[in-house]
Parts: C-alpha cells; structure tokens; sequence
C-alpha cells in the first residue's frame, strides 16, 4: 500500500514520521516546500512538487491541512491525477458538508473518500496514539487499516461520510468546555495563592483529572504557550460546531463563550497560541 501525506503542520509531521516507521511511506507534500524537503531526507521518501503529482503515484493519500477551503483546495488539486480505486483519507478538522463535497469531488474520479478526523494533540500524533473517528464505507476502512493504525490508538466507524467530522464536532464542544473549566480553575488556585504544580498534580489524581489539565496545566501556569493545538484552529471548530448546532437546535452557551473569548485573544495577536492562552484571559479577570 504505497501512501503519501500532504500537509506537514503540527500534526502531519508527526503522522508522517509514524507511518514511515511502519514502512508504508511513499513520498510527501507540503504548500511550503522546504518542510517537505528536510523530512523527505531525514525519512527517505521522494518530496513530491504538487498534490497531483502525489495522488499520480501512489494508492492512498493522506491529509491534514487547516481548514475547509484548503481541504477542498487540495482535494481538487489531488482529483487532476488521481488513479481509479485510490482512496484519500482527510484527518483535518472541517465540516460535514466539506466531506461530503470532497466525497463527491473524488467519486467523479472513482477514487474513494474518508473523512477521519484525530483527537490527541501533537503527543498522539508524534506518538500515534491518535484517537480517529471516521466517516464512509466501512469495507474502505478495513482495506487500509493497518495504515492507519500506525497513527492511533482507536480508530471508531461512526457511519456514512460527513459522520466522522460531526463525532469530532463534539469533540472540540468538549475541548471548549474543558478549556474554560482548566484554565478558571487554574486561575483561582493562582489567586488562592497555592503551589500550582502541587494543585496540577492533586487534581490530576482525581475525578476532576482530565488530559488538558495534565498536559497543558503545567506550561499554562509557567506563562507558556506554544501548540499544542493552534487556538485560531480551535476558533474554527467552534465556528462548524455553532452553524451544525444553528441547524439542528442544540444548545451552545460555551462555544459561544469560547468563541468570544478566542476573538478577543486573536484580536490581541494570540491566535498562532497553544488554546491554553485563554487562561491569559482568566488570570488578567483575577488579578
Ligand atoms: P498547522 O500546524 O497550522 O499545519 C497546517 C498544515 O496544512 C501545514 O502543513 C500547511 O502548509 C498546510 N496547509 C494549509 N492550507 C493549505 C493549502 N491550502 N494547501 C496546501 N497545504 C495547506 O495545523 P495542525 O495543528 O497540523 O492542524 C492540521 C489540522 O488538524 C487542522 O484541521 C486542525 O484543526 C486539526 N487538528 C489539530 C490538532 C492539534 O492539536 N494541533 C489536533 C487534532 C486535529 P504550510 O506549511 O505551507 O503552511
């Protein structure tokens, strides 16, 4: 199964190093040239110029690229050469209806789609202990397996496609959530005058424990703030979840709150920071 990876962000570089690992690597892209060229020599795999040139050459593509635009961008660029029967696996953070529209891009091409968005941050990336929920034909899923496997820890069909991004729809709902839990939490501790590594390391040992708190705590206190998970990404997530919830009913107080609380960080010239920087927001309300 000859595989190539576009997009080697934050996340991609550690997938890349992965599914090379396991043998499986054909050959990488990436919009700005240089990444893509160091990473081709460190694992040995051809650099290709463009995602056509890519899809030309091998039988599954792989993607992780920022946002729907893009997503469809390279999708449509990979659709001037894909081969028949290649499959295309988007691991981006995007909406239903951009799966869906990038299911029917490559369908017109007889190449097959599945949307198989990670949760994890960059350790389950670097470490490929990703968790991925994925959306399409499940007999596709099984057929290329042992690829993804090399990148997670759990990999969830959820159903037809669009159905994986909707399940991580909820996952950046939660994410929000749990981001304004940990960094108000934290925040009080500071004005409560505690060790704050003794309050991370206590907490992390009970029911309020949690993976950001364990993760992100520690550099957060420290005044540290580097992705980690971009927060202008996270905005854009809870931008799709707001408009899947306008069509459905669902209530959505935090991820307003937490849109609000991004634009005025991103406003401030925060948005390339880790999601944690809300507790810039929290310790500045509490001083
Ligand atoms: P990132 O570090 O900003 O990297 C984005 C990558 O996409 C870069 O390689 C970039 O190329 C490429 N790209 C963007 N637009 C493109 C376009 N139009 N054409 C070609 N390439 C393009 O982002 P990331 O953190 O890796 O996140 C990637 C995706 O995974 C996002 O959808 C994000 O929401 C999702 N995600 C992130 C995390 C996390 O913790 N970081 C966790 C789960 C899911 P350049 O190098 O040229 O800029």
């Amino acid at each position: 199964m000859k595989t190539g990876m576009i997009g080697l962000g934050a996340m991609g570089i550690g997938m890349a190093r992965n599914i090379a690992k396991a043998g499986y690597l054909t050959g990488i892209y990436n919009r700005t040239a240089a990444k893509a060229q160091s990473l081709a020599e460190e694992l040995n795999v051809t650099a290709f110029d463009s995602p056509a040139q890519l899809a030309a050459n091998v039988d599954i593509v792989l993607l992780c690229v920022s946002a729907d635009r893009d997503v469809l961008e390279v999708v449509s660029a990979i659709a001037e050469a894909v081969k028949p029967g290649t499959i295309v696996v988007d691991m981006s953070t995007v909406g239903s209806d951009t799966a869906k529209q990038a299911a029917a891009i490559l369908a017109r091409k007889h190449a097959a789609f599945l949307d198989a968005p990670v949760s994890g941050g960059v350790e389950g990336a670097k470490n490929g202990t990703l968790a991925m929920m994925v959306g399409g034909s499940l007999a596709v899923l099984e057929q290329i397996r042992p690829v993804l496997e090399t990148m997670t820890r759990c990999i969830m069909h959820m159903g037809p496609t669009g159905s994986g991004q909707a399940t991580k729809a909820v996952n950046q709902v939660m994410a929000a959530g749990i981001n304004q839990a940990v960094t108000e939490a934290l925040a009080f501790a500071k004005a409560q005058n505690l060790t704050l590594d003794k309050v991370i390391e206590v907490i992390s040992g009970g029911a309020a424990g949690n993976w950001f708190l364990q993760h992100r705590g520690p550099t957060m206190t420290q005044g540290t703030f580097a992705p980690g998970f971009k927060l202008a990404l996270h905005h854009k997530d809870l931008i799709i979840c707001q408009n899947m919830a306008a069509q459905s009913g669902a209530s959505t107080t935090l991820v307003d709150m937490t849109i609000a609380d991004y634009e005025r960080l991103m406003a401030e010239g925060y948005g390339d920071e880790d999601i944690s920087a809300l507790y810039r927001l929290k310790t500045v309300d509490s001083d």
